[in-house]
């Protein structure tokens, strides 16, 4: 099923991947590869990280594809009619071997890219468009997956059989399975070309973060930078052969503190520039003419397979299902965000122009003046969080959660029988409170070379009980900047509302209980997979949390009330930056995919779409087109990047049953949490999952209070 549900940072499963799942014949490929045998060892078997290695993975790639189709040839020419039994069921069970090698793949692609393997990717990635293209367009598989969808209803399937039958007749359907043979054809050179297109942007990005960096020589230039930052830039320096000195690496988590702290204001706006221009540089890497090359392709298959345009196709199954409706909730929210962006700008020139500073703010200076906003308004200085953020600590924290919310255990696993593919790497299994095995956590939390920026939630294997009881396998990744050795890794306010996010995936991963793979955790609408990781990040500043978990790295001692409660009064600080930022990446990437078939320079049409929508100056999107590896990656979050919202007001309004309720702890609103939302995967539709929970539909009033926006007249949604 090639793409895993990585969620998050990516796309969700739910893909036409996700639905061509599975086989049984894996007594037959047990060759020599470690990769094309079944897992073996504890908890049903595990990944065997230890034998892998780079050179296994091509061989290993075209073998599984090669079972597969041999798989899915026996079901297509069966005699039999078709039935789920021999049809679909049969269709979860195949390509079980690929899931596995591809599990193994993407972990490497992510997490472990050097140039061996983006050897693989570059020649793999259109190999596994092609093979997907030729399952979907198996004219003989198409005719009898039609035909269990087309006798659902009166066949005896259950709810969960009809559902993955709807799942399975779309997909293929929306993958172009109905199509003449002239036009398969077409679509899949198409899809062919855009996965070595997706391949080459990616490692475009990858090349930029690896290779630009910005190198501090003197202490003095990291003025106003805290301890751990430093430490920080220090690490990285010397991991590169540069004892001695400082470097800010050109990555979110190491740009950020260097924005918010650094008191120079050249260095600031030189890190800002290098930050922001990943793949808008001109030369090998330079994106734009890949965009360019992939909205047209997209948009061509998008009329090739009968629909406005890309972004029509991409939403028809989301829980939005039209981009008007999406858009219509982005812009009722970005004319609140903006009049908030020009208090804030406000205020922060008032500290500039109190201080003496002749500036007028600039985007390399917003989040330094925020930093003195808050400080001046709140008391609060975020430096004084810090200290009491330790990563270890806090990820027991989440253990605690989940252990109150849902009844979860995580007790370490023994490393020696658990291999891992990299040392960073630790796993947990999870058990019930009965004592028995829920599934296992690998959490792989350091950022390094190779490993793609930002945080995400990844299954290696998906929950099912068709064939036996499978337990999943989750894992959380993210680029934490490690401390000294032996010293405890601090982290940001931020940093740790992210490690509660992706924590919040891992849950609903380990919470599913459902029969067939393709409908299992995460693999559900891309706008609602936001819900359960988003809501699980308002548990970090929970006195329960922060009283036992947010302990002090020297004095051991918890948090103070005072500054516990600062936090809390701060929460809507800076929403006007945060929201802005984050919506002009949605709506320009809704834009450029209702465009149709022009021709984009997306340059330009950033540049005039953001002046046409009275974007401030003083911010630039949280993902220039160049690097917006959410859209231009894959087809993912393509048309998607609105997700984050749509899942926000859900989780607004969630977030709202557990106060009106007992508060965060009401065990009653976590067990509807986890019988309606958390556990049921695909299968149900989600708006009906939502309302199981809730009792009804989540209108925007709860987002806007949760912003602090104003909340819309008395407008009933
Ligand atoms: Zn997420």
């Amino acid at each position: 099923m090639s793409l895993k549900s990585l969620v998050a940072g990516a796309a969700v499963a739910a893909t036409l991947a996700a639905v061509t799942a599975a086989n049984a014949t894996e007594a037959e490929s047990t060759a020599a590869s470690p990769l094309l045998a079944p897992w073996t060892g504890p908890y049903g078997g595990v990944p065997p990280f230890d034998r892998v290695q780079v050179e296994h993975l091509k061989p290993a790639l075209e073998a599984a594809m090669a079972e597969q189709l041999g798989e899915i040839d026996r079901i297509a020419a069966s005699a039999e009619p078709a039935t789920f039994e021999n049809t679909l069921a049969a269709m979860e069970r195949s390509g079980r071997t690929l899931d596995r090698v591809n599990t193994v793949y993407g972990i490497y692609s992510s997490t472990l890219n050097d140039e061996a393997v983006q050897a693989v990717e570059r020649e793999m990635a259109p190999k596994l468009a092609a093979f997907n293209d030729r399952i979907t367009q198996n004219e003989a598989l198409f005719k009898r997956i039609a035909a269990v969808y087309e006798a659902r209803e009166t066949s005896g399937l259950s709810a969960e059989q009809q559902r993955l039958a709807w799942l399975y007749y779309t997909n293929f359907v929306r993958a172009g399975a109905r199509l003449d043979a002239q036009a398969k054809q077409r679509l899949s050179a198409i899809n062919q070309k855009l996965a070595s297109l997706y391949t080459t942007f990616g490692q475009n990005v990858l090349a930029d973060e690896n290779d630009a960096e910005l190198l501090i020589e003197n202490e003095a230039d990291l003025a106003g930078l805290p301890e751990s930052a430093r430490v920080g830039a220090a690490q990285i320096a010397a991991a590169r052969g540069k004892p001695n000195q400082w470097v800010i690496a050109n990555t979110r988590s190491s740009i950020e503190p260097f924005l918010t702290y650094a008191d120079r204001r050249d260095l600031r706006e030189k890190a800002w520039r290098m930050f922001v221009n990943r793949g808008d540089n001109g030369g090998a890497t330079d994106n734009n003419a890949i965009i360019s090359e992939i909205l047209a392709l997209r948009a061509e298959r998008a009329r090739l397979l009968g629909y406005e345009t890309h972004a029509h196709w991409r939403l028809e199954n989301t829980m939005a299902r039209t981009p008007a409706r999406a858009m219509e909730l982005l812009e009722a929210v970005w004319t609140p965000a903006v009049a908030r962006v020009r208090e804030e700008v406000a205020d922060m020139q008032a500290i500039a122009d109190k201080e003496g500073a002749g500036i007028s703010i600039e985007p390399w200076d917003y989040r330094y003046y925020a930093e003195k906003v808050r400080k001046a308004r709140y008391d609060l200085d975020a430096t004084e969080i810090t200290p009491y953020l330790q990563l270890d600590n806090l990820r027991e924290g989440m253990f605690y959660m989940a252990k109150e919310l849902f009844g979860f255990h995580f007790k370490p696993a023994d490393p020696a029988r658990v291999p891992v593919y990299h040392s960073d790497v630790r796993v947990w299994e999870v058990n019930d409170p009965a004592g028995k095995l829920v599934g296992l956590f690998y959490f792989d939390p350091y950022a390094r070379k190779g490993k793609r920026s930002g945080a995400w939630m990844n299954a290696y294997r998906p929950q099912q009980r068709f064939d036996g009881d499978v337990k999943t396998i989750v894992s959380n990744n993210s680029n934490f900047v490690r401390g000294k050795p032996g010293e405890p890794v601090l982290i940001s306010w931020t940093d740790a509302e992210t490690l509660f996010h992706e924590f919040g995936h891992a849950l609903h991963g380990l919470s599913s209980n459902v029969t067939y793979p393709s409908v299992s955790g995460t693999r559900v609408a891309r706008d609602y997979v936001e819900l359960p990781s988003q809501i699980l990040e308002h548990w970090l500043a929970t006195p329960e949390i922060l009283d036992r978990y947010a302990l002090h790295y020297q004095t051991g001692k918890p948090m103070p009330r005072a500054l516990v409660e600062k936090i809390r009064d701060a929460d809507k600080f800076n929403q006007g930056f945060d929201t802005v930022e984050y919506l002009s990446s949605a709506l320009i990437d809704m834009k450029l995919h209702l465009a149709g078939a022009q021709a984009i320079d997306a340059d330009k049409f950033e540049r005039e779409t953001l002046a046409a929508l009275g974007m401030p100056t003083e911010i630039v999107m949280r993902h220039r087109t160049p690097q917006f590896m959410h859209v231009f990656g894959s087809d993912g979050y393509s048309a998607g990047y609105y997700s984050y919202l749509w899942s926000d007001t859900l989780t607004a309004d969630a977030w709202e049953a557990f106060t009106e309720a007992g508060g965060p702890w009401d065990k009653a609103v976590a067990k509807r949490l986890s019988d309606h939302v958390l556990s049921v995967g695909n299968t149900i539709e989600p708006a009906d999952g939502y309302r199981a929970f809730r009792g009804r539909d989540a209108g925007i009033d709860a987002l806007m209070r949760k912003r602090g926006f104003p909340v819309p007249a008395a407008q009933k949604k």
